[in-house]
């Protein structure tokens, strides 16, 4: 038995109860990947994660990808942002991450594809929806994926592999399961108008078993597995501030 309350053991009990959701879901466990998200969280703690064998962590800042990278450079991370991505950072992230999982609006998307045709890098992207009405969250509005998703296909520099989304921050389940719903509907409507996106990023901590339930293909977690952050999320997550 690892010993209880240390990152070993959080990341075992999340892995076994994301294992757990899958079966419940009747899915194969193997079909969902966890994507551990380290924002606010130091090097010395991602580390540790990946002495446990973790090698992509999520961030939702530019600027902790930047300061974080450099001292972990030894550790062969790759970096994925999933947070909301001011243009003028487009070129740190185009040098610094593995894959873009906010990617939400056309002028984002030429500014990254400028970037990364400088750096001689292709990545996977992601695209962000906005699966809810609150006036607060980014994303992009689920009308608008067929067209950006032909806009994209002029992009060599990314690869568009599937859709992220945020659940409504609500304890309604039902509400909450409903974005997850929308957002595999509009990857079904999008497969049917010829665009492949197999992946799903949907559910973290609090809402990971609907997302599965859902057909998420990765949970994005912060909480189950390093603990509670240091600052509250509206200092790290401008979304929550409303
Ligand atoms: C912080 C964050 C998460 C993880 O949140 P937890 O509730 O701590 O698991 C997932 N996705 C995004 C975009 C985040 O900013």
């Amino acid at each position: 038995m690892t010993a209880p309350d240390t990152l070993a053991a959080r990341w075992e009990q999340l892995r076994r109860r994301v294992d757990d959701a899958c079966r419940d879901a009747g899915r194969d466990p193997g079909e969902v990947t966890v994507l551990p998200v380290s924002k606010t969280f130091g090097v010395e703690v991602v580390r540790e994660a990946v002495g446990l064998g973790l090698h992509r962590f999520g961030e939702n800042k530019v600027q902790e990808i930047r300061d974080k990278s450099g001292p972990l450079a030894d550790c062969g991370i790759d970096w994925v942002m999933i947070g909301h991505l001011q243009t003028n950072k487009a070129g740190v992230v185009a040098r610094l991450a593995a894959e873009v999982q906010s990617l939400d609006r056309p002028k984002l998307a030429a500014a990254l594809h400028r970037h990364l045709s400088d750096e001689g890098r292709v990545i996977d992207v992601l695209v962000q929806i906005k699966t809810s009405d609150e006036p607060s969250k980014y994303g992009l509005e689920p009308d608008a994926l067929l067209p950006f998703l032909d806009e994209l296909g002029g992009y060599p520099t990314m690869r568009v592999r599937g859709l992220m989304t945020l659940a409504i921050n609500t304890t309604d389940q039902v509400t909450v399961r409903g974005c997850f719903r929308r957002l595999r509907e509009l990857r079904d409507d999008a497969a049917a108008h010829g665009h492949d996106l197999p992946r799903l990023s949907m559910g973290m901590s609090g809402d990971f078993a609907l997302a599965i339930a859902e057909g998420s293909t990765e949970v994005r977690i912060g909480t189950a597995i390093f603990g509670a952050r240091p600052y509250p999320d509206s200092y790290y997550w401008p979304e929550s501030t409303g």
